[in-house]
């Protein structure tokens, strides 16, 4: 199927984490589809930056949300729903992508402190923001939830630690909103796994290993529009792998 087959014309997407990596490809490649952005980061210059690209390329105008994952309160995750009501009146896409890798350390030597900021960040804030999202994803014709899993969220590996669990709880997350959603044929829940991919958390990881070998975030995001199109209307509950 051809790229622009998968039309996201007047859609309305919130992506997380799109100041950078496979959140900004993914920001970009669905303003170029016709879609209204907005890139939600905690970085407001690099939040900018992408701003200023979509800009540049002439597509849709996005707005920016600032707000830091590991400080938001509950005052923030209801002005994000107020505002979406107030300024669309519904949300078509949801891609939770951001998230931090947290140490690589056996458990036995993980630090209580990063192990509970990276559940909080790349878990709890999923559950917060979804759950605060829900009503404005309501009122979509067909809304499309993306969580971001990993092959360590499918399979526990040595020193993963609490980026793995958070990752399996991101699948069963999913999957618990698409069987609570089982009746409701306008929204569908379903994870991402990008797959090794040349960004800054995978330099993190793999600091010595040969990023040219790496994919692209760009060269992903057919799958990630694919998933965030009405072509996959009837997939929920799911755990696409990109590679
Ligand atoms: P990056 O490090 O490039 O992107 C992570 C994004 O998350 C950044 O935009 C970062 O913002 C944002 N983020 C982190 N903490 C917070 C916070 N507290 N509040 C708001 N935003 C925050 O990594 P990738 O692009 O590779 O990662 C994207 C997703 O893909 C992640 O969920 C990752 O787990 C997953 N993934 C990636 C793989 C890979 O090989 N790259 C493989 C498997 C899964 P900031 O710039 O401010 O830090």
């Amino acid at each position: 199927m051809k790229l622009s087959d998968y039309q996201l014309k007047n859609k309305i997407i919130l992506v997380t984490g799109a100041n950078q990596g496979i959140g900004k490809a993914a920001s970009i490649r669905y303003a170029s589809l016709g879609a209204k952005v907005i890139l939600l980061g905690r970085n407001l210059e690099s939040l900018e930056q992408v701003y200023d690209e979509i800009i540049k390329l002439k597509y849709n105008e996005p707005m920016i949300s600032l707000m830091d994952l590991e400080k938001a309160d509950g005052n923030d995750y209801q002005a994000i729903h107020e505002n979406l009501m107030n300024e669309f009146g519904k949300l078509d896409g949801l891609l939770l992508n951001a998230s931090i890798l947290g140490d690589r350390s056996p458990i036995a030597h993980y630090d209580s402190e990063t192990w509970a900021r990276t559940i909080h960040v790349n878990l709890t804030a999923q559950f917060l923001l979804v759950k605060s999202l829900l009503p404005a994803l309501y009122e979509s014709d067909s809304a499309s939830v993306i969580f971001t899993s990993s092959g360590v969220g499918k399979l526990g590996k040595a020193f993963w630690g609490a980026y793995s669990v958070s990752k399996f709880g991101v699948e069963a997350l999913s999957q618990i909103l698409s069987s609570e959603h089982e009746d409701q044929v306008n929204i569908r829940f379903n994870c991402i796994n990008p797959g090794a991919t040349r960004t800054k958390m995978r330099k993190e990881a793999y600091p010595y290993e040969d990023e040219m070998k790496l994919k692209k975030p760009d060269e992903l995001m057919d799958k990630y529009t694919w998933l965030m199109s009405d072509e996959s209307k009837k997939i929920t509950g799911q755990s696409i792998d990109c590679q």
